[in-house]
């Protein structure tokens, strides 16, 4: 069944897009003028740094609270690499060859904390599998207790009990050095998933008996959830969302945060320093957006550094706020681990006029108009076989390079930008397209950037059915 959207719902999306791009092209010629070098973007060339020495280690930081040293650099393991031909995202068949070469090459760098997740399909047996040819205290492995509160029945102690245990068999561990309670975002949620069952209770009990060594949650909640959540426990750390598009305004679902509940990285961020617990940090490129600018925006950024790609650039924001555990990055790549290794090695934070200037570039970034997922794929398998990340980068592509085509400006780049729109979007397949949603909202309580999914699908519906 597919939904059908109606032209004038179509046209009424379409402003919104209008309007976004509009305010992106007033807001790029200011930025050109402040900027003041006004070099012209093809003469602005990247110069990749070299990679980091053999022998050489990426910096690391020491947090006396948990008495351990961290590399500021961790290797997310939700992205891991896939076999050739399959799927991608969870669920995906990862290819054990390549992730052994990465998480060599990342131990012999000092990298040594690894993050996974009952979550990430078959992310912690690869990750255990490549680990288990490391001594044992060369590495850190954290985890998640992923026991969320999807469909109409409430997590159980067994459910819990039989996910740990089945997490350090996978791992191949007898402890895990930090578990996370996976993506909480508020007390009610807490209290559901790890109070009122006794999961809390179980998850303590393995603490004191030294299966897990230090204690925390990853939060995706609002500014104001935060507070009540770590008066629960004296949590060893907490992973938070930050990036420089979220330090003002972290939007969810479709637009800035909801006023009355303002979320930011920089306030969740300014919330743990005060009270001394420990940054980790997730999603610092936006699961990948940030490394996929418009090229107007990868030229202002290259103008002040010419051997940081915008990924790295969004790297050195987080790397540079000294609360920051451990930055982590969800590779996918040799040649994205080596990039960024490169970048921790002898690392250079920016200064507060560089951190600031990001700002005016997370301003630019935000004045078009963007889906805010991140790809994690939580969503997915959606029951009727879209391909939700998917249609969502197609809209993003097109939106970060100016180049959603708009029927009522027909202007000379229209038919240019229609084709190559109409050409991503049909790679999705057919039954993979926004337009095979049904609004079962199986997928809406399972995203963490809380998008309203089946309506944001409908807009692209809307978008491609008015391009004819
Ligand atoms: S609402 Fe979500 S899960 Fe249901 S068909 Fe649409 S995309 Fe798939
Ligand atoms: S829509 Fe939400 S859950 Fe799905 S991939 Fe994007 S951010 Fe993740």
């Amino acid at each position: 069944m597919t939904k059908k959207i109606t032209r004038r719902e179509a046209i009424k999306d379409m402003f919104f897009v209008g309007v976004g791009l509009a305010s992106a092209g007033t807001l790029l010629q200011a930025c050109g003028t402040r900027g003041g070098a006004g070099k012209n973007p093809a003469d602005l060339v990247f110069t990749p740094m070299p990679e980091a020495p053999e022998g050489s280690k990426i910096d690391s930081r020491r947090w006396d609270s948990l008495g351990e040293t961290l590399g500021m650099l961790g290797l997310g393991c939700m992205r891991l690499p896939t076999l050739p031909g399959a799927n991608g995202g969870h669920g995906g068949r990862l290819d054990q060859d390549a992730v052994n070469d990465m998480i060599d090459y990342a131990i012999a760098h000092g990298v040594n904390y690894f993050d996974t997740a009952p979550a990430y399909g078959e992310s912690e047996v690869v990750t255990g599998n490549a680990l288990k040819r490391h001594p044992r205290e060369s590495f850190m492995i954290a985890t998640k207790m992923s026991n969320m509160a999807w469909g109409n029945s409430a997590p159980t102690l067994e459910g819990a009990k039989t996910m740990f245990e089945t997490s350090l068999r996978n791992l191949q561990v007898d402890y895990v050095d930090f578990l996370l309670l996976h993506a909480v975002s508020s007390t009610s949620e807490f209290a559901l998933r790890f109070e009122n069952n006794g999961v809390m209770n179980y998850i303590l009990e393995q603490k004191a008996a030294g299966k897990i060594r230090h204690l925390g949650f990853s939060f995706h909640g609002s500014n104001a959830d935060l507070p009540p959540l770590l008066d629960k426990y004296a949590w060893d750390f907490v992973q938070i969302q930050l990036n420089y598009a979220d330090w003002k305004d972290m939007p969810s679902g479709f637009g800035p945060s909801d006023g009355d509940n303002p979320t930011s990285s920089e306030a969740l961020y300014n919330i743990l320093v005060e009270r001394g617990i420990p940054v980790l940090v997730m999603e610092p490129v936006k699961g990948g957006a940030l490394a996929n600018v418009s090229d107007a925006l990868r030229a202002k950024m290259l103008e002040r550094h010419p051997n940081l790609s915008p990924a790295g650039n969004a790297l050195t924001f987080v790397g540079s706020l000294p609360g920051v555990m451990v930055t982590l990055s969800g590779m996918s790549n040799m040649e994205q681990l080596k990039e960024n290794v490169a970048l921790f090695t002898g690392f250079k934070p920016f200064d507060q006029k560089e951190m600031d200037y990001m700002l005016t570039i997370a301003d630019l970034y935000k004045s078009n108009t963007h889906i805010p997922c991140t790809a994690c794929s939580y969503c997915m398998p959606c029951p009727n076989g879209v391909n939700i990340p998917g249609n969502f980068k197609v809209f993003n592509t097109a939106s970060d390079n100016l180049s959603i085509p708009d029927p009522a400006h027909q202007d000379k780049e229209y038919k240019q930008k229609r084709k190559a729109f109409l050409k991503a979007f049909n790679e999705l397949g057919d039954g993979a397209k926004a337009t095979a949603c049904i609004d079962c909202n199986a997928c809406l309580p399972k995203c963490p950037q809380r998008i309203r999914i089946p309506q944001q699908l409908h807009m692209i519906s809307g978008l491609v059915e008015s391009l004819g």
